[in-house]
């Protein structure tokens, strides 16, 4: 009975990767030893960097064995789906950070990838808009951090007539001009991605959780992955790029949730939609330079245009819905000190965005000063949500975050992508190429 079970379980194995891999790789049969799949490398979690770093890998190496896993029946349902589908110039990060210079280096090689393989895409601008005089200083200081940071052709915008010109609905007294921004289906990318990587014939494996990261005890292939099926797949290498559920993968790999005293917080973010005529250019208003987040913005899709967004906390790691409750996330959440410091720390800005959640036209007021438009054009927008990890002072990490190799164990063999917020999309295939490098530095197949 159990040897039946076991072959009807492989045979539905077999199946899954034959079917989402859109073929089946002449040496696949070889790797079933013990009815366990076997590869040099697997890659946990099919959004955009994960497809990338996938396809990255099979292009420095066609021969390398590589596996790639995603719990859902698609690639890039969560983050690499829902977000503000713009293409960032680079313009807001610490000079020096990974998010300055992977921003820098990868929107130049998103610009032609969406070229090559025609996927359509913008390259319209953006307008970073000061509409308070209090603004202006902070505006300038972004300014000069763009010219830091070499994004091209920044200018300084000080008279309305300058501003118009850009964009005839945008309000503000002073702007950045940022024209290298640009706005993109991030979701067609990562399937464009996933399409590279299986025409290279990597392995893929959708609807499958990685549940279990262990050691295996076989010398040559150290680390045993469990699926939610119960599929056991050995691996000599295991790159992680689960997005919202980074946290949950942190654990299974170091067997604690608290990332070098910083915790994983999932934020609900919700979009509006402006009906009508799209905006042509992004209008974005002055950040607060304290914190990581854009603010409200005004972006152009195909045919209307994203308004938003406004960011609550969210009571589940995927809590897209308001009801979706997970009780042990929102204990060890409320009660950690981070988040307690962070609500301290940030009081009245938390409360500026449950006011902007409960009461709109709060939020619409603000909307308005960066643009004319009438506010009866609004609908309801998509919904996204999105994760950040809280120092534990109460503070935003403010760059990306990755593990390299560390550790003891398995997890001298594994890479993590820990924390990829915005600009992560746009910055995908830089962020590919370092981790591939990484990768390759430490790992020698026979090519
Ligand atoms: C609201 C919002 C707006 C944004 N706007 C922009 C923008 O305009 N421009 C920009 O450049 N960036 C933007 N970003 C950031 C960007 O979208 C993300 O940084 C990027 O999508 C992260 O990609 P990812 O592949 O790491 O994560 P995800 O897209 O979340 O993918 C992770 C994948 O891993 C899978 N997974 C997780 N755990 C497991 C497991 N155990 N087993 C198997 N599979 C697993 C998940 O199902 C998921 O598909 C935005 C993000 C948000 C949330």
């Amino acid at each position: 009975m159990f040897r039946f079970l076991t072959k009807t379980a492989t045979q539905i194995f077999r199946n899954t990767i034959r079917t989402f891999s859109g073929h089946l790789p002449s040496d696949i049969g070889s790797t079933f030893k013990d009815d366990i799949l076997r590869y040099e490398v697997a890659v946990i979690g099919g959004g955009i960097i994960g497809t990338a770093i996938a396809r990255q890998l099979k292009m420095n190496c066609s021969s390398l064995k590589t596996i790639l896993i995603e719990k859902e029946d698609i690639f890039g349902k969560h983050q690499s789906r829902n977000n503000s589908g713009v293409i960032h110039c680079g313009i807001y990060y610490r000079p020096g950070s990974l998010k300055a210079k992977l921003c820098q280096k990868g929107i130049k090689s998103l610009y032609d990838y969406c070229h090559q393989r025609e996927i359509p895409y913008t390259k319209n601008g953006k307008l970073i808009t000061a509409t308070d005089v209090r603004e202006i200083e902070s505006l300038k200081t972004l300014y000069e951090r763009g010219l830091e940071n070499n994004v091209d052709g920044l200018e300084l915008l000080e008279t309305m007539d300058k501003i118009l010109e850009k964009e005839p609905r945008c309000k503000g007294l002073r702007s950045i001009w940022c024209p290298t921004t640009g706005n993109v289906n991030f979701e067609m990318v990562t399937n464009s991605f996933a399409q590279d990587y299986r025409m290279k014939k990597g392995d893929i494996l959708l609807n499958n959780n990685v549940n279990s990261v262990k050691p295996s005890g076989d010398q040559d292939y150290p680390i045993l992955l469990k699926c939610n099926e119960n599929f056991h797949i050995k691996t000599k290498y295991l790159i992680t790029s689960g997005g919202l559920q980074s946290g949950k993968l942190y654990e299974l790999i170091r067997g604690e949730s608290i990332c070098n005293s910083r915790i994983f917080v999932t934020f609900r973010v919700n979009y509006h939609i402006l009906k009508g005529k799209p905006v042509k250019v992004n209008i974005y208003e002055t950040p607060d330079l304290e914190l990581p987040f854009l603010g409200v913005h005004l972006s152009p899709t195909p045919t209307t245009t994203l308004l938003g967004p406004t960011a609550v906390p969210a009571f589940s790691v995927e809590g897209y819905n308001e009801e979706e409750l997970n009780l042990k996330y929102l204990r060890n959440t409320l009660t950690s000190p981070n988040f307690l410091n962070m609500t301290r720390r940030y009081i009245s800005k938390c409360l500026t965005q449950v006011q902007r959640r409960l009461c709109p036209a709060d939020y619409v007021m603000k909307l308005k000063k960066l643009a004319d438009f009438n506010e009866d054009d609004i609908c309801n927008g998509p919904v996204a949500v999105q994760t950040q990890l809280l120092n534990a002072d109460g503070t935003f990490q403010d760059d990306f975050v990755f593990e390299f190799f560390e550790g003891n164990d398995i997890q001298k063999r594994i890479i993590n992508c820990v924390f990829l917020p915005s600009p992560a999309a746009t910055s995908c295939l830089a962020i590919a190429e370092y981790v591939a490098k990484h990768f390759f530095d430490e790992y020698n197949p026979k090519r």
